[in-house]
């Protein structure tokens, strides 16, 4: 049932009062570096502040065998974090409206040289309308947002009239797997929200995203005698440019495909690191790629790893040394399918109103094409599953930073939108 007016102003006034203690609770996420692998104490930290609130804790590994064999599971690596997933549930005294689960990522992904960042990359400066740091927008603020929306009703007697899971994820920056195992675990609800940096938008599709690796062998040599050894960087750079004509080739296929035609280059090959060799003077026998892609939505990751490998293997066939040392292709990281959000569902209805009643303008959507834990919620539970956060801005570059007016709007949102979602009960009855 839409809120009253009065109710409205009373929940967007709570999350008023309560914003200072929200961006000081933002600010002491970001002060933990927890970089892959290394969320153990802020997942530590989180379950102590969802326990002080009264919610019932959960906290569970990672089932590596379930993870495995499930369709949207992506292979372990030594990389791959062991810190917990941590899930706080709310339960009301009587279960009257829709359930809810609020999910957040707590992983960030590495800083790059601190000297490029204007402040300490973990050091959560606030200057005018910005909070910065590694992780202040993705998405720590939405992290801290998914509790302060629940304080805020509870500022004014009030609590969700349903079940509402508020789960804190890891692995969402290199696997998908932390949201998946909250699937694996039996966690599900009428509706999901995560607060992701999406400038104040309704994300209604992305992409989903594959992660590779290439390994390119050479033969080393003396580099006085280069012309009888073979380079393995070389070789791994024609290995690029083979790749590089996938990619145009997986872009020219967005023609007839919604949400996709219009975006002038939807599928990005990003080769992001790169190893090879031991010294300057030897011509060097090993180079080793590390390839994200992105994938439309209805196709599998199985798929698109098809494609790949055929494509190195097609081009090694042409090429006089990979012909007979062909690259090893791998896959150590997402391997996850792209959604498409279905327009005319209740929680984009009861969105759509609480953003109008927080911001005062109308709620769009828009394509990304970046890897989002709301497909596991969308592809396998099947519910609508709401990607929606704060205005942003360099989010995986130097300086990153977040729009506190902005958070305090989608703040709003939230809370409007839990109220009406869950509906409300008084703590206290
Ligand atoms: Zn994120």
């Amino acid at each position: 049932m839409p809120l009253d007016a009065a109710l409205r102003d009373k929940i967007l006034a709570a999350v008023e009062a309560g914003f200072d203690k929200q961006v000081a609770y933002t600010q002491d996420l970001v002060r933990f570096g927890s970089v892959r692998g290394q969320e153990h104490t802020v997942q530590d930290f989180i379950f102590r502040a969802m326990k002080q609130r009264g919610l019932t804790m959960d906290r569970f590994a990672m089932d590596r065998e379930a993870i495995a064999a499930h369709p949207g599971g992506a292979p372990f690596s030594d990389t791959h974090s062991d810190a917990p997933i941590v899930v706080g549930i709310h339960h009301p005294r009587a279960e009257k409206g829709r359930s809810l689960i609020l999910q957040a990522h707590i992983d960030v992904v590495p800083t790059g040289p601190a000297d490029q960042w204007t402040h300490p990359p973990f050091d959560p400066v606030i200057d005018g309308d910005w909070m910065y740091g590694r992780g202040a927008a993705d998405m720590k603020a939405g992290h801290a947002a998914n509790l302060a929306c629940l304080d805020a009703l509870r500022r004014i007697g009030m609590q969700p009239a349903a079940s509402v899971y508020v789960q804190s994820v890891v692995e969402e920056e290199s696997t998908g797997n932390g949201a998946l195992m909250t699937h694996l675990r039996g966690y599900k609800a009428d509706a999901v929200l995560i607060p992701e940096p999406e400038g104040e938008m309704l994300v209604r599709a992305n992409v989903g995203v594959l992660w590779f690796q290439v390994e390119v062998r050479g033969k080393p040599v003396h580099v006085r005698e280069m012309g009888a050894g073979a380079n393995a960087i070389d070789a791994a750079y024609r290995v690029v440019g083979a790749l590089r004509g996938l990619e145009e080739e997986l872009n020219r296929e967005k023609a007839g495909r919604a949400h996709f035609e219009d975006i002038a280059h939807p599928i990005n090959l990003n080769i992001g690191k790169i190893e090879g060799g031991d010294w300057a003077s030897s011509v060097p026998c090993w180079c080793r790629l590390d390839c994200r892609i992105g994938i439309y939505p209805g196709v599998s990751a199985e798929e698109t790893a098809k494609r790949i490998g055929a494509c190195v293997l097609a081009f090694s066939r042409g090429d006089r040394f990979l012909a007979n040392n062909p690259p090893r292709v791998s896959f150590n990281g997402f391997y996850a399918q792209g959604y498409v959000l279905e327009p005319g569902s209740d929680a984009e209805g009861v969105l759509a109103n609480a953003h109008t009643a927080a911001t005062g303008k109308p709620l769009k959507s828009f394509m990304t094409a970046a890897y989002l834990d709301t497909r596991v919620y969308a592809l396998y539970d099947k519910v609508p599953a709401l990607c929606y956060g704060p205005v942003s801005e360099n989010v995986h570059a130097f300086d990153e930073r977040v729009s506190l007016a902005s958070l305090k709007r989608i703040t709003g949102t939230m809370a409007l939108f839990v109220a009406e979602w869950c509906g409300l009960e008084s703590i206290d009855a």
